[in-house]
């Protein structure tokens, strides 16, 4: 590696965006339009199949934040200097990182075994969530073929109905059970967002 000869300060800049600086609206539109952010440590194939499915925007997004840790959980927020308890809303026992929120949680586990997929996400504890994602979605389309679209939204639904779970509780000071959460991703929910999701583009096209 060279020095630098420069006498700056380091600095953040994007390195995709012209002008280096990072926004929402550029992941947005990263993500509608197909310029997928190729990420060295998630296989091209992964979010070219995220693009393809029939999920709204707004959850591709969000997938695209928790591959790249950028969703504000209390660990992420808390490394930036906020002040505010680390603690898990859903179990109130635990730190709130995004591994225990998504996949080792009671809540988690529990509804990751008793909803469609009947995943055991305590499996393969070792491995870290940006890598558990993908392999399962892997998994899902060598595996399940024939339903693939289908298990691989209700694998994201799952993620992100955790995620509206967990901000209805830090948020709204609702209190939601595990029951609720399984309900926003029964098989007749999520086949209605793909049919939206189908209108949406035959007459966006
Ligand atoms: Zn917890």
């Amino acid at each position: 590696m060279e020095p630098p000869n420069l006498n700056n300060d380091d600095f953040i800049y994007c390195k995709y965006t012209s002008d280096g600086q990072y926004t929402v609206s550029f992941a947005y539109k990263a993500l509608i339009t197909e310029q997928a952010i190729i990420d060295a440590n998630v296989p091209t194939r992964f979010w070219r199949q995220l693009l393809k499915l029939k999920l709204h925007p707004c959850r591709k997004l969000f997938i695209w934040k928790l591959m790249h840790n950028a969703l504000p959980t209390k660990e992420l927020l808390l490394n930036k200097g906020l002040q505010l308890s680390p603690q898990c809303v859903l179990c109130k026992r635990h730190p709130e990182t995004a591994d225990h929120m998504f996949r080792h949680s009671e809540v988690a586990q529990l509804i990751w075994k008793t909803g469609d997929l009947g995943l055991h996400p305590s499996m393969n504890q070792h491995i870290a969530l940006q890598r558990w994602v993908p392999d399962y979605i892997s998994c899902l389309q060598k595996n399940d073929r024939h339903r693939y679209e289908f298990s691989s939204t209700v694998f994201y639904s799952t993620l992100w109905a955790i995620w509206l779970a967990r901000n209805d509780i830090e948020f709204r000071k609702m209190n939601v059970t595990p029951h609720q959460i399984l309900n926003l991703i029964t098989w007749r929910t999520i086949n209605g967002w793909m049919e939206k999701a189908r209108i949406d583009d035959m007459v966006g096209s």
